[in-house]
């Protein structure tokens, strides 16, 4: 059996290092350039490879082609594939043809990384050996490759799961959905959405699908469409009084029949939208047996995540924060909504569609000074310059990060929430909320 990896990066060197354990004859072809520890990896496991190419003769002979995420379906090679009756899957697909244990998959439009890693946290503490795999860290290929783990917690991105045929995790999680990657889906938000649910396509009776009961989206969808999964909702709004939701500011949750309860000021994790990603992973560590003790210590101790509302410094009473990630206006809102003093917003980058609508009661309550950290910020300068008094344009991080300072006040916060992609400026968005820190270091 041929298989073909397009794409030289994490999860195409991992295909190919699982694929040529398993007795496939792999060649690994990435249309740009591959970088250097990879290509070390790929010549110490005896592996082919082109770079700055697709040959075809090399390819369109494939059994299987594995796609990486990163590949559009309307690239040339994808599209002869496709019309050769080539199957073109994803590295979830492959890898788990080879598994035979539990994996909990976890998408949505926010909130994967940090609700994957939470989850794991609770799990490991609880004494499990899982892995933590998907769209973070070593490839879920490579890991099942190195065979060390009893199953997975995965973070799954709609590419990924566009590439899926028979994937189906034991418990699913749908964290939220809000339009993102539109550009992927026709600019269609519906088929997007599709590409969200399909996590839930193979489930069976004895899975489990977690939803965010208070998205309106994805009760929309579970209306029109059916899952055979038993679903768990969670909920902030009190809306439902079933699975795991908040009252009178504990999170309670009836799963396994048994009532486990947390308040909210115990969480480790600040915001509105933590509580939510607190919830899914509660409910999962749940299903998974952890006891009730182990995961509310684990709760009030999970350190958070690099550059999502991560707290850098206080200086002369001013707290500095790196939310980096947020890279579209509903993780900015959960941002800006989690601000309890008065705030200078560092914001802007390339915009995504934004509509910033959303954002301008909060902005109009919470924002002191909006600084404009972007090649282009007609857009942001446009949608709130009735709202806020002071804006500021720069393309200099350490520059905004100086300005913010100026118009900061002891007491109020500097958040830097973009809700924008970062490439105008900078590579992606750790370079950015890198930047950010060590220009606050050295104020
Ligand atoms: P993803 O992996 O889905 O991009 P992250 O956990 O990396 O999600 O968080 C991305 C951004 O969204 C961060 O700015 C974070 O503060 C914010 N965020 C985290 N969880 C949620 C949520 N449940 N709803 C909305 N925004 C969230």
């Amino acid at each position: 059996m041929r298989l073909v990896v397009l794409g030289g990066g994490e999860s195409g060197v991992g295909t190919a290092i699982l694929g040529k354990k398993k007795g496939y004859d792999v060649f690994v072809s990435d249309f740009g350039k591959i970088k250097n520890n990879y290509k070390e990896v790929l010549a110490l496991n005896k592996l082919e490879w082109e770079e700055e190419q697709h040959t075809e003769e090399l390819i369109l002979n494939a059994d299987v082609v594995m796609k990486s995420p990163g590949i559009p379906d309307k690239s040339p090679i994808v599209k002869l594939l496709k019309k050769k009756g080539i199957p073109v899957i994803s590295e979830i697909e492959f890898a788990y043809r080879f598994m035979d244990y539990k994996t909990i998959g976890i998408t949505g439009s926010n909130g994967k990384t940090t609700t994957t890693m939470l989850t794991h946290y609770l799990i490991k503490q609880g004494g499990l050996n899982m892995g933590l795999a998907g769209n973070i860290g070593k490839s879920f290929a490579w890991q099942v490759a190195e065979n060390k783990h009893e199953g997975y917690v995965l973070e799954l991105s709609s590419f990924q799961l566009d590439g899926i045929e028979t994937y189906s995790p034991n418990i699913a999680v749908i964290t939220n959905l809000s339009p993102d990657h539109l550009d992927r889906y026709e600019y269609n938000y519906e088929l997007y959405i599709e590409a969200k649910f399909r996590i839930t396509m193979n489930q069976t009776k004895d899975d489990y699908l977690i939803y965010d009961a208070d998205d309106e989206e994805i009760n929309k969808w579970l209306k029109k469409n059916k899952t055979k999964a038993k679903t768990i909702p969670f909920s902030l709004s009190g809306k439902v009084k079933e699975g795991i939701y908040v009252k009178d500011n504990t999170i309670i949750s009836t799963i396994n029949k048994e009532e486990f309860t947390m308040p909210i000021n115990e969480l480790s994790l600040e915001g509105k939208h933590n509580v939510k990603n607190a919830m899914a992973a509660t409910a999962v560590a749940q299903l998974m047996r952890i006891r009730k003790d182990t995961i509310r210590e684990s709760l009030s101790n999970f350190q958070g995540v690099e550059h999502r509302l991560e707290k850098v410094l206080k200086i002369q009473n001013v707290q500095y924060i790196n939310d980096s990630k947020a890279t579209n206006t509903n993780a900015t809102f959960f941002a800006l909504d989690s601000m309890t003093t008065p705030t200078v917003w560092i914001v802007g980058g390339v915009d995504k569609g934004n509509d910033y609508d959303e954002l301008m009661s909060l902005v109009r309550e919470k924002v002191k000074a909006i600084i404009c950290l972007g090649v282009d910020n007609h857009k942001i300068m446009n949608a709130f310059s009735n709202v806020v008094d002071v804006m500021v344009e720069t393309t200099n991080m350490t520059e905004a990060v100086r300005i913010a300072q100026s118009l900061a006040e002891k007491g109020d916060t500097v958040l830097l929430s973009p809700a924008c992609a970062s490439f105008d400026l900078f590579e992606n968005y750790e370079e950015r909320g890198k930047q950010f820190k060590a220009a606050v270091q050295n104020l």
